[in-house]
C-alpha cells in the first residue's frame, strides 16, 4: 500500500488510531486458527461510526480491503487479513449503553467482553445465556458475526436467539439499522437475523441489542464417568429422546480429559474413555426431578460413577475445567487443528466412532470434546506444522470427519463460521444454488468486494457487476 494512501487512513482515524509497525501488524496477522496467518498493510482502532464509513469509502476509492476483528478468538481464520488489507479492531467499543429492565433489553458496543455482559445483567438478576468457551475474552461483536454457540446451546440457543437489533456500517459507508425492542416484527425482509453469521463481510457491526432473560434460581451440575466412550454418546442421545433439556451437556473423550487434568489438577478419572458434564436449571422441584432423570439414563448407559457438584463452586470449577479443554490440549503439541463437525443428535453416537475411525486410519492424534447436545463436536487434531507428512495425514482425517458428518445429515461448522477454513466444503453443504445466492447478496452489499473478501466464499476478481450465471462458471468463481 502506497504511503499516501496510509496517510489518507491516517487523516481519517488520527495518528494515535494507526499503526503499521512489523510489531503490531504481525500482532494482528492471525487468529485462533491453527496454520492461517497473513500480514495487513495496517491496523487501526476507529473511534466512531463517522470514522469507520470515512474508513469504507476510502477503501472503495483507492482499491484496499477492510478486515473486521473483535478479539481474534475466530476458530475460522475470519479475522485474518487477507491482501492489501486494513484491519479494523473494534475492541475500543466495549461500552455497555443500556440495561433496560422492563423490556428485558440490553444495548451493547460491539468490543464489550462476552462474560463482561453476563456478569453486569446478572447484578438485576437477568441472563444473557451464549457462553462461548472463550467468553472470558470474546467480544459480542464477533458473537454476533459468527453466530456464536456455547455450553448452554442445548436449551438456551445460540447468539442469534437474542439478538434483537443491530447497526452496521455497510461497505458502501451508509449506516443499516436493523431491528429494534418489540417482540414482534415481521416489517419486510428480515435484515437483522441475515446479518447475524454474516462473518464481517456485508458490514462493520458498530452497536447490537440484546435480549436478556429472568435468571434461573437453581441448578444441578452433574458429572458422568464412562468406561467406554460409545456408552456417554449413548447416554446423550438416550437424554435427548427421554424429552429433557439439560441447559449443558458436554462430552470429554479420554485424550481430552487428561489433558484437562494436567492442566486443572481438579481430579478428573483418568482412565475413563468418556466424561458428560451436564447441568439442569429451572425453577423449583423440577429441576431435582430432572436431575434424577438424567443419572437414571446414565446409570442404564454404564456410567461407572456419577458425582454431583456440592455447591456453586464446585460446579464452577468444573464447568471452568471443561472450557479450558482448547488450552489444555493445545499444551500438548504445537500446532492444535480444532475443528467443528455437528451431526443430528441421533447420530452422535456413530460420529464419534468415526472421529476414532480417522484418527486410526490416518494416523494422527485426536483429542474429542464437544457440545454433545447439540450434536456439535470439537475433534481436535494434535499436530507440528513444521511436519509436512503429519499436517497433510491431518487434513486428510479432517476431509474424512467432515465427508461422514454430512453423509449424516450433519454439517462442517455448527458455531464458528466458515471464514477461511471451510470454505472448500461449503459446495457441500450450501449446494451451487446456495453459494450463488450468497454471492449475489455479497456483490450487491459490496459491489467492489472491499469488505473481508475471500471469506466464506471466492469472489474473484472483484464484483464489477458480473455475477457468474451457468453452473460451470459458478463452479469456477468457487476456489
Ligand atoms: C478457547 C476457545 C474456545 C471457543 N469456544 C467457542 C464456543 O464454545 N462456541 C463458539 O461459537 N465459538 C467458540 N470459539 C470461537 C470464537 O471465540 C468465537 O467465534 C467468537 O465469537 C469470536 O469472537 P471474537 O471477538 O474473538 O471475534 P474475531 O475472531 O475477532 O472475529 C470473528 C469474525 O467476526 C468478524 N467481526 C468481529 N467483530 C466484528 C464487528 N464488529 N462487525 C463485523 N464483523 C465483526 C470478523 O471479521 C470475523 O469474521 C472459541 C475460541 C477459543 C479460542
Amino acid at each position: 500500500m502506497e504511503k499516501p494512501v496510509k496517510d489518507k487512513i491516517k487523516s481519517i482515524v488520527g495518528a494515535g488510531n494507526f499503526t503499521d509497525s512489523e510489531e503490531d501488524k504481525l500482532c494482528y496477522s492471525y487468529d485462533g486458527t491453527a496454520l492461517l496467518h497473513q500480514l495487513p498493510e495496517a491496523v487501526v482502532f476507529p473511534d466512531d461510526e463517522e470514522q469507520i464509513s470515512r474508513l469504507m469509502k476510502l477503501a472503495n476509492e483507492e482499491h484496499f480491503n477492510i478486515v473486521p476483528r473483535g478479539a481474534g478468538t475466530g476458530l475460522s481464520g475470519g479475522a485474518i487479513p487477507v491482501e492489501n488489507s486494513v484491519v479494523i479492531v473494534m475492541t475500543k467499543w466495549n461500552k455497555i449503553l443500556e440495561i433496560d429492565n422492563r423490556n428485558l433489553t440490553v444495548t451493547v458496543q460491539p468490543g464489550v467482553i462476552t462474560a463482561k455482559l453476563q456478569s453486569e445483567v446478572e447484578k438485576f438478576g437477568l441472563f444473557y445465556p451464549p457462553d462461548p468457551g472463550s467468553m472470558s475474552v470474546c467480544t459480542i461483536g464477533g458473537n454476533v458475526a459468527n453466530n456464536a454457540g456455547g455450553l448452554r446451546g442445548l436449551k438456551y440457543g445460540v447468539t442469534k436467539n437474542y439478538v434483537l437489533g443491530t447497526e452496521m456500517i455497510l461497505p458502501n459507508g451508509d449506516l443499516l439499522k436493523t431491528g429494534g425492542k418489540n417482540v414482534k416484527d415481521v416489517a419486510g425482509y428480515n435484515l437483522r437475523d441475515f446479518i447475524v453469521g454474516s462473518e464481517g463481510t456485508l458490514g462493520i457491526i458498530t452497536k447490537i441489542l440484546l435480549k436478556i432473560i429472568p435468571q434461573p434460581t437453581s441448578s444441578i451440575t452433574l458429572l458422568a464417568y464412562f468406561d467406554r466412550l460409545i456408552d456417554s454418546a449413548q447416554a446423550v442421545s438416550d437424554i435427548v429422546s427421554a424429552h429433557l433439556t439439560p441447559c449443558m451437556m458436554e462430552f470429554l473423550d479420554n485424550t481430552t480429559l487428561n489433558c484437562v487434568e494436567d492442566y486443572t489438577k481438579i481430579g478428573l478419572p483418568r482412565n475413563s474413555e468418556a466424561i458428560l458434564l451436564i447441568e439442569v436449571d429451572g425453577r423449583g422441584s423440577i429441576v431435582q426431578e430432572d436431575a434424577e432423570t438424567v443419572t437414571r439414563i446414565m446409570k442404564k448407559n454404564n456410567a461407572s460413577f456419577i458425582k454431583t457438584a456440592a455447591n456453586l463452586e464446585e460446579a464452577l470449577l468444573l464447568k471452568t475445567a471443561r472450557r479450558s479443554a482448547f488450552s489444555a490440549l493445545a499444551r500438548k503439541r504445537p500446532t492444535t487443528i480444532l475443528e467443528d463437525a455437528t451431526v443430528p443428535r441421533s447420530e452422535l453416537p456413530v460420529m464419534i466412532e468415526k472421529v476414532t475411525e480417522a484418527a486410526k486410519k490416518f494416523d494422527v492424534t485426536f483429542g474429542n470434546f464437544g457440545h454433545a447436545g447439540d450434536g456439535n463436536l470439537h475433534p481436535t487434531c494434535l499436530t507440528d506444522e513444521r511436519d509436512n507428512s503429519e499436517i497433510t495425514r491431518a487434513h486428510k482425517a479432517f476431509d474424512f470427519v467432515f465427508n461422514e458428518a454430512i453423509k449424516l445429515g450433519g454439517t462442517i461448522t455448527g458455531e464458528h463460521g466458515t471464514g477461511l477454513a471451510k470454505k472448500q466444503f461449503l459446495e457441500q453443504v450450501a449446494g451451487i444454488p446456495g453459494i450463488e445466492m450468497m454471492k449475489k447478496i455479497k456483490c450487491v452489499i459490496d459491489e467492489n468486494n472491499i469488505l473481508n473478501p475471500g471469506k466464506i466464499f471466492t469472489i474473484s476478481p472483484r464484483c464489477e457487476g458480473a455475477l457468474p450465471r451457468s453452473r460451470d462458471q459458478i463452479k469456477d468463481f468457487i476456489k
